[in-house]
């Protein structure tokens, strides 16, 4: 039966845990292990705001699992943070990591706070602030945070040097995506948006999908949206909608992503770009196209909308955003969903190839980075699409099934300690 009542991202993360699961029998105990975060850490802190006030602020860092490795996940700073969907967050990441198989485990952090509100200066001192309350969890061997929506190259070497300062010396490993000059990787920033559009590629040859010309369509122009809709651009997809938080821009004619990158640099949105449709973000997702990224927040695709999104191709960029009931429909309606865990994976692999760098104080040349990028990409995609068609299975289920195989497997060798 189909139920339409609102759930947590946990909720529904725990959902497909559930599925994937009884699909593959997993052993009861390692159910219970896997199905909840291993550590949380919930920190109320005081920050001086620019007119000498003290204002207090709510973050978290949740480590679902470290079988394989370090905990790893990026912080995000946004109004609707909450503890449930940090948990969300933090699972999908330990198998995002387990699909593409990385020796990293998976967590996640969070502060409730709009950072449009703050001053530079504040928000550097939001950042040190959380940086040293979670600090008991970070390390390059434990926890290693990356940015996420809201957070930068910036506000991850003001973390980084917040530890540093701590430990009297520089701890460059402790967290990826920061700037090149502070042992940042090359690639990094283009990562995710450039393995959306690898794991396109890939389907579009799968399903004998002619890219030259098809009809985009991106939710969210930050990080991960802007750069898919450049890379798809490069490969031919015709960009025929994009959004930002503040609603959307349509021309079934096609838009140049890089003149709106260029006007988003100066307005800092995309809706008063020249010579297009203003649509909302709803009206985005149903508008008729071959591929559909959704590049913003959780829970967008849902039963409600999911009967009106009939794309060839959904290739999730955001982390979450469709719903179980959706994800139903989606395969009922034989739209090809490519999910987060894979679609979304590039920022973690080039995270992984980042922090192995810093270990090692040497530095690959860019396409040694996109190559290697490609790699691990294209033969994650290759692993869950042979598993889906073998099992007649939908992506995320078959993604979810190999990444627990390889989290309880660990589990299993390392056993249960005393
Ligand atoms: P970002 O802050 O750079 O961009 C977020 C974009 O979404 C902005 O354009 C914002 O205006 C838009 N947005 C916010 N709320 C919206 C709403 N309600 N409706 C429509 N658009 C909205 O963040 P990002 O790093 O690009 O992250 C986007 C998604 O990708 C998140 O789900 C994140 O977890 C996921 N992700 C990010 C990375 C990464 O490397 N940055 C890696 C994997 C997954």
């Amino acid at each position: 039966m189909l139920t339409l009542e609102k759930r947590s991202p946990y909720e529904i993360a725990q959902e497909q845990f559930d599925l994937a699961a009884e699909f593959m029998g997993l052993e009861e105990d390692l159910r219970a292990i896997l199905r909840v975060p291993k550590r949380e850490l919930t920190v109320n802190f005081p920050v001086r705001m620019d007119d000498g006030t003290v204002k207090s602020f709510i973050g978290f860092r949740v480590q679902h699992n470290n079988a394989r490795g370090p905990g790893k996940g990026g912080i995000r700073y946004h109004p609707d943070v909450s503890l449930d969907e940090v948990r969300a967050l933090a699972m999908w990441m330990t198998w995002k990591c387990g699909v593409v198989n990385i020796p990293f485990g998976g967590a996640k952090g969070g502060v409730v706070v709009d950072p449009t509100e703050l001053s530079l200066r504040e928000l550097e001192n939001l950042t040190r602030r959380f940086a040293t309350e979670i600090s008991p969890l970070l390390g390059a061997d434990g926890d290693i945070p990356a940015p996420d929506v809201n957070t930068n190259q910036q506000i991850m070497a003001w973390l980084m040097d917040t530890i540093s300062m701590h430990h009297g010396h520089l701890e460059s490993a402790i967290t990826t995506g920061k700037p090149l000059g502070l042992g940042g990787s090359l690639g990094r920033s283009d990562a995710t948006g450039r393995g959306v559009s690898f794991t396109v590629a890939q389907a579009a040859k799968f399903l004998g999908l002619d890219l030259d010309d098809a009809p985009t369509v991106v939710q969210g122009f930050g990080n991960v949206g802007s750069i898919s809709a450049l890379m798809l651009h490069d490969l031919g997809c015709k960009i025929i909608a994009v959004s930002d938080v503040n609603g959307g821009i349509y021309n079934p004619n096609g838009i140049d992503p890089h003149a709106v990158v260029k006007h988003m640099k100066k307005t800092r949105t995309v809706v008063d770009f020249p010579g297009v449709e203003r649509v909302t973000n709803e009206e985005l997702l149903e508008l008729p196209c071959d591929i559909l990224v959704p590049a913003a927040l959780e829970e967008q695709i849902t039963g409600m909308n999911a009967p009106r999104i009939r794309p060839k191709i959904i290739a999730e960029g955001a982390n979450g955003p469709t719903t179980p009931e959706a994800d139903k429909i989606l395969y009922e309606n034989g739209v090809f969903v490519i999910p987060d865990i894979l679609a979304n994976a590039g920022g973690v692999t080039v995270s992984y190839f980042e922090w192995v760098q810093d270990l090692q104080s040497f530095f690959w040349d860019e396409d040694e980075i996109n190559k290697r990028l490609k790699q691990v990409m294209d033969a994650s995609f290759h692993a869950v699409n042979e598993r889906a068609q073998a099992h007649k299975i939908p992506l995320r289920l078959a993604a979810n099934i190999l990444a627990i195989e390889r989290v309880a497997e660990a589990t299993r060798l390392r056993g249960i300690y005393p």
